[in-house]
């Protein structure tokens, strides 16, 4: 029996040898250290189409997205802004036309869901996107 081998007792438990086993690197002087691997030429006869990537267009909504300023070619984090819009001016004259008070007709002015949204540039203040309540 050589050290390496395990060595069984009457209980079938395994208890090995403490002795590490040995590898042998095997140094070859005139081979190169790795194996160069030529790059993937595709078959040959064969051209692979075009890739196009499409970039989905950015929605704008309520809050501020990610999106790209073209006046000042930077990836950026919107800014907004609630304008009075359609919706606001709409809401405004059916309040009036219900028989609101005086000044209720003023509220959807008040409340930026009644309002548009304008998003613009931090860094250039460009406007890059609006969002329209009503279309
Ligand atoms: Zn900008």
């Amino acid at each position: 029996m050589t050290e390496n081998q395990p060595i069984l007792t009457s209980n079938d438990d395994a208890v090995y040898s403490r002795t590490a086993p040995q590898y042998v690197a095997e140094i070859r002087p005139n081979a190169p250290p790795y194996q160069i691997q030529q790059p993937y030429q595709g078959s040959p006869g064969f051209t692979s189409p075009p890739v196009y990537v499409v970039q989905a267009a950015t929605v704008y909504g309520e809050f501020p997205v990610a999106a790209h300023c073209h006046a000042c070619n930077t990836d950026v984090m919107t800014v907004t802004t609630f304008n009075a819009g359609t919706l606001t001016w709409l809401s405004s004259g059916i309040i009036c036309l219900v028989g609101g008070w005086v000044l209720c007709c003023l509220i959807p002015f008040c409340i930026n869901a009644c309002k548009d949204v304008v998003h613009f540039c931090p860094n250039c203040h460009a406007v890059i996107g609006k969002y329209n309540r009503l279309g």
